[in-house]
């Protein structure tokens, strides 16, 4: 008799995990605090209370190993949760590698990426604390119309700073944004001084997430009914996402199998640490003996090049200062067309692990990144978001090392999201108009020149 291979492990609706993993307590060094730029000294929850609202501010340092998700969030979860994990035959087979390919797909959500993950819960936290409205930056679109899409659900305005460039390369996102009600504006803009600022020295400013950043919190912060959301880099953010790897944890037991290799792409690192997380916190138990790979863009190397040290989040300087790796605020990453990957810095919580030697991360270019998308959609038949193009192109060179190798390895990556509002760029790409960046050494080094001194 004819006997089906298995193609994806779906979980029902009442797998939703009920509560969030914070790898917090289960660090071996805690994180480093986070500091005021003026007397840098830690800062308390006091300081972030005109932008965010206080359920959020004690995620952001709980050490309670489980943060249970409220019912409303996993209600609205569950249109398109628990996400369809898939083991991608064909694209092995093309490959032709020993390695065994998963891929845990969260481009099956409204809003076709993994944010809505965090947006919505975000929402209902600010709801439940009375706040009116949030303001927030998007790169590529995918966070601003996740949180346009949450804002809706539960009565919020939403307003948005569009990274200028996205603004103008994806018209589609900033529509979608609006049909869910968010009022969009391209940023850097005159409409906070921030933006001012920018414009006076480049008029033609492509923008960039941390100038996006700036306005968003000077907006935020100027209106007492106005609260600030950021769709990753925080650890409130990246708690939200573990909902995917724990997910995955269950579905990977379905397939009978244990992951050798887990990667996703960086940009501020949400939808890595999603997956990456719970792993991590079975890791460091001796539970868990994966390599986990963060994988960034060449022109954007953080992770790969950056400094770990303190810096500041934005490039208009208006809020704490972190210890990250970074590139420097000032610096204005290449227009590739990842732009949610377009970030100066990386979340403390992944840059921590990295300093800790629990991950290892690597570069991609982005023709690279856009060939290896479009071998995985011509096999799988799902087309990549240009970001997680990025995880695609660290998963193929894993199994193509396996084949080598002429070992067996099992290899699960985050397909954060589909690029079905991102086709100009793959238009771009086979008509031959995309180019690969150099690593902008120069850039890098005046911006790293520029860092705040911590003593
Ligand atoms: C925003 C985005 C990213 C990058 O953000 P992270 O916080 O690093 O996950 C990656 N993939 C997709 C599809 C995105 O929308």
């Amino acid at each position: 008799m004819y006997r089906m291979d298995p193609i994806q492990y779906r979980l029902p609706q009442s797998r939703i995990p009920q509560a969030w993993y914070n790898i917090q307590p289960d660090l071996p060094k805690p994180l480093a605090p986070v500091l005021h730029p003026g007397t840098l000294k830690p800062i308390g929850p006091d300081d972030l209370t005109p932008l965010f609202p206080m359920s959020l501010i004690l995620q952001e340092v709980s050490t309670e190993r489980e943060i249970e998700i409220p019912e409303e969030v996993r209600q609205v979860y569950a249109q398109w949760r628990p996400s369809p994990l898939f083991r991608a035959r064909r694209l092995e087979k093309v490959l032709d590698t020993p390695a065994r390919i998963y891929y845990k797909y969260e481009g099956v959500s409204p809003a076709g990426s993994h944010k809505p993950n965090t947006a919505v819960a975000q929402a209902y936290y600010n709801k439940k604390e009375g706040a009116k409205r949030l303001i927030t930056e998007t790169g590529a679109g995918q966070w601003g119309s996740a949180l346009a899409m949450a804002c809706a659900f539960f009565g919020l305005e939403c307003k948005v700073y569009m990274v200028r460039v996205s603004y103008d390369q994806k018209p589609y996102r900033r529509a979608l944004m609006e049909v869910f009600g968010a009022s969009v504006t391209a940023s850097p803009s005159d409409e906070t001084e921030s933006g001012r600022a920018i414009l006076a020295q480049n008029p033609q400013s492509n923008g960039s997430l941390g100038i996006a950043i700036s306005e968003a919190v000077e907006a935020a912060a100027k209106d007492p009914h106005t609260k600030y959301a950021l769709g990753s880099f925080l650890n409130h953010v990246l708690l939200h996402q573990t909902v995917i790897g724990l997910e995955a944890m269950e579905q990977m037991a379905l397939a009978g199998d244990e992951p050798d290799v887990i990667i996703g792409c960086t940009g501020g690192g949400s939808n890595f640490a999603g997956l990456a997380m719970p792993y991590l916190g079975r890791k460091i138990r001796g539970q868990c003996q994966a390599h986990v790979v963060a994988v960034e863009p060449a022109a954007c190397p953080s992770l790969t090049k950056g400094k770990f040290t303190y810096d500041f989040a934005d490039t208009g300087h208006l809020t704490p200062l972190v210890k990250m790796h970074t590139l420097g605020s000032s610096f204005i990453p290449p227009g590739i067309h990842a732009g949610g990957l377009r970030y100066h810095g990386m979340a403390p919580l992944v840059s921590h692990v990295m300093d800790l030697g629990l991950i290892e991360a690597s570069a991609v270019q982005q023709l690279d990144a856009f060939a290896a998308g479009i071998q995985f959609a011509r096999a799988e038949g799902i087309i990549p978001a240009p970001e997680a193009n990025h995880a695609v192109a660290g998963a193929i060179s894993e199994a193509l090392r396996a084949k080598q190798e002429g070992k067996q390895r099992t290899i699960l990556f985050n397909l954060s999201g589909h690029g079905h509002f991102d086709m100009q760029s793959y238009i771009d790409y086979q008509a031959g108009k995309l180019q690969n960046y150099d690593y902008p050494a120069e850039e890098i080094a005046m911006a790293l020149a520029g860092l705040p001194t911590v003593a």
